[in-house]
């Protein structure tokens, strides 16, 4: 078995034989033509005849992509009518004489090395844009056909990199997954390569040319692929992937419907995440929005602690992508189970119980605002909420805003623009915060339920100690009556609530839940599909069923 790594572009597995695809081969002449005349005719036939085939791959793109990923054949049709870049052209046909074939390749050529000089990566990315409608013309000219260079079995594509026009011509149903050697993230290709729903590895190192034909497994879980895989391993992942594919027979049913009951009442299902790579599954899982963003994920992933520019650009990156879908970001909850080095945290007896969340937050006064400014600059970018956890009084909402407001003064005065329309909420996972829910709920437009912490908290149970499983019940009457209590509470005072603990995923307390009158449930992009099901098979007209658990102690 040989194994190679590049970078995942989406979370699947593609089984199959590889077909390693070579881009054709041609030469242009630079012998130089006696009359321009009818080589300007050749180019303009050419540059028509390429238009209208990006309008075709239009249509194709919006059909197996959708309408956003297919944009990109517009502006490859617009492009073949830009002025600059065709004087460009023509002039080397006219000035220097040259061929058709030979001028678009230099005009386009040029027009590409443009672009991959500028700092935006974006801009950057779109280089192999104009040399894809470059290469298309120059094809047009030669009279060269690439669509028959995939062969006929289904297989495994393997390219040195593909150009979006490339891409889309394949014919998907002869195509399980794409790996290049070159390619970017941000480039077309996996753009459609995303939307496609297909697996794909990018900038993929140790490919070697005798694989053709050869069996393989691209593992984009693991951002790897496995050339003749041993029989164990082509077993399990051969059960991954038809896990998956009953999990995506589930997303085509749900997809785009609503999450509402038999009787008519709709709630939010949102999804929670731990930093900007999570964002995929959110969208492929067909979450509302964001209910929870770790965001200390983004300072565990760091080496050292994150720079307000660092975290701006993470937050930015998840609400540009989502919006107008509503992203909650808690703020950091660094302490008990999650340390990190540079934070010079003391070590404690009781960490659960100790300096952790919004109370370091409070004492390391710069190292909050930096975070919130961040959050603040961000949200000017799509829907923002702003999250407090571990809250337990008054005092530290209250303490928690007015940072918020001092940063969002600083930002006006600096001329920055931040959205005026952040919902800012806190999380209720302390039995204090549960009790007091209807003091808080007067500081704040949201209340979520973080049931995880809520449990530990309230049944004295360590969540991290194996040895006390025994001893958990995770519906035990105490949590669903703090739960209640919260929803009754939130309810009272115009305040949303949603949960965002593992609870809030158990389909065997959907209805309770439903009942309890929840507005919001966060929870694994995973269980986003399984959770719609079940909320639109509950009738909240009908007696509660056997399902329903009762907030009245157990013997
Ligand atoms: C919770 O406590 O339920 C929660 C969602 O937060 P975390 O699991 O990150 O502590
Ligand atoms: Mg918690």
């Amino acid at each position: 078995m040989q194994v190679a790594t590049g970078i995942s572009i989406l979370n699947g597995i593609a089984i199959g034989k590889i077909r390693i695809f070579k881009a054709p081969e041609y030469k242009i002449s630079e012998e130089l033509v006696d009359d321009p005349i009818p080589e300007l005719n050749r180019f303009e036939k050419a540059r028509l005849k390429v238009q209208e085939q990006q309008h075709v791959l239009y249509e194709k793109a919006v059909a197996s992509a959708g309408e956003d990923s297919a944009a990109i054949f517009e502006f490859h049709a617009d492009m073949l009518d830009d002025d600059d870049l065709l004087d460009a052209v023509k002039s080397i046909i006219v000035d220097q004489k040259h061929t058709a074939e030979y001028a678009a390749r230099q005009g386009f050529g040029n027009m590409a090395q443009m672009f991959k000089e500028m700092d935006d990566p974006y801009f950057q990315a779109r280089s192999a844009d104009v040399i894809d409608v470059g290469n298309a013309v120059v094809e047009c000219l030669l009279g060269i056909d690439t669509t028959s260079l995939q062969g006929t079995e289904p297989s495994i594509l393997v390219a040195e990199d593909l150009a979006p026009s490339q891409t889309v011509k394949l014919d998907k149903s002869l195509l399980l997954g794409i790996i290049t050697r070159e390619g970017s993230s941000n480039s077309h290709t996996a753009i459609l390569a995303r939307s496609m729903n297909l697996p794909a590895l990018i900038q993929c190192k140790g490919i070697e040319d005798n694989w053709d034909g050869k069996l393989a497994i691209l593992d984009g879980y693991n951002s790897c692929v496995y050339v003749e895989p041993t029989p164990d391993l082509l077993a399990s992942l051969t059960a991954k992937q038809q896990e998956d594919r009953r999990a995506e027979a589930l997303l085509q049913e749900l997809k785009g419907k609503k999450n509402t009951t038999i009787d008519g009442k709709t709630i939010k299902v949102y999804a929670n995440i731990g930093g900007p790579s999570d964002v995929g599954a959110v969208q492929a899982n067909d979450a509302e929005g964001v209910g929870l963003f770790r965001s200390e994920f983004v300072y565990l992933n760091s080496r050292e602690d994150p720079t307000e520019e660092e975290q701006f650009q993470a937050y930015k990156r998840v609400l540009e992508t989502l919006a107008p879908k509503q992203v909650i970001i808690r703020t950091c909850d660094i302490g008990a189970d999650k340390t990190i080095d540079y934070m010079h945290l003391d070590k404690e007896a009781n960490p659960a119980l100790g300096f952790r969340a919004v109370r370091i937050c409070l004492s390391r006064k710069d190292f909050f605002k930096r975070q919130l400014r961040a959050l603040l600059r961000a949200s000017a970018y799509g829907n923002l909420g702003i999250m407090f956890p571990m809250i337990i009084s008054l005092r530290e909402v209250r303490e928690c805003k007015e940072i918020l407001a001092e940063c969002r003064r600083e930002l006006a005065n600096e001329g920055v623009k931040v959205s005026d329309s952040i919902q800012v909420g806190i999380m209720v996972e302390t039995p204090a915060a549960a009790l007091c829910a209807d003091e808080l709920a007067q500081e704040v437009d949201f209340f979520s339920l973080g049931t995880n912490d809520l449990t530990q908290y309230t049944l004295a149970i360590d969540r991290q100690n194996a040895r006390l499983e025994p001893f958990l019940d995770t519906h035990h009457p105490a949590v669903l009556r703090e739960i209640q209590m919260t929803i009754e509470a939130g309810h009272r005072h115009g305040c949303w609530v949603g949960i965002c603990g593992e609870l809030g995923a158990d389909p065997t307390l959907t209805e309770t839940f439903l009942r309890m009158g929840v507005d919001e449930l966060s929870v694994n992009a995973k269980s986003v599909l399984p959770l719609r099901k079940k909320i639109r098979s509950i009738d909240l007209s009908k007696p509660a069923s056997a399902d329903t658990q009762s907030t009245a102690p157990k013997a």
